[in-house]
């Protein structure tokens, strides 16, 4: 990839723009002229709307890379992972911060930005996302394990009431 074309794609690589038909609510990424999901495919035109994915989803499945493409010879071997994204398109992508073995289908992700590579002729670092287990970043179960703390409380407090009565 050329460097004009690759900065012309940032602003879209880091914000994972894609659209949504406003019609059937279908999201893509990247982002389309028309939607092929509704049955009348014009009925879409003009209907498109910019919208960003949250970067979040699960491993759809995945492959241990062990020979790199150009540029890429310092990570082998890595996980390529389809990730399906809470909004719905799938995104392949890079997944770190995680052993191999513990990569497995269903795991939560998070997408996050990273250095993709470095150009060494031309002395350009490429950026994008890759995706990391959402857990190392605070969210989803960070969010949802006070939660299940009280509810813990909640049965046992059950159950210190049932073994009064
Ligand atoms: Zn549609």
């Amino acid at each position: 990839m050329t460097v004009a074309r690759f900065w012309r794609e940032t602003p879209r690589r880091y914000n994972l723009g894609g659209n949504r038909c406003s019609a059937c609510t279908t999201v893509y990424f990247p982002p389309r002229a028309v939607c092929p999901t509704c049955q009348k495919h014009r009925q879409s035109l003009g209907k498109m709307e910019p919208f960003t994915l949250s970067g979040d989803g699960e491993v759809f499945s995945f492959t241990l890379v062990h020979e790199a493409a150009e540029g890429f010879e310092m990570q082998v071997p890595y996980v390529l992972a389809l990730i399906k994204t809470t909004e719905g398109p799938l995104l392949t992508g890079q997944i770190v911060d995680i052993s191999h073995e513990e990569v497995h289908i269903g795991m939560r992700v998070r997408a996050a930005f990273r250095k993709l590579r470095e150009d060494g002729r031309a002395g350009v670092i490429h950026y994008g996302y890759k995706f990391s287990p959402a857990r190392e970043n605070g969210g989803r179960e960070a969010v949802a394990s006070p939660v299940s703390q009280e509810a813990l409380a909640r049965a046992a407090a059950r159950t210190q009431g049932t073994a009064r009565t």
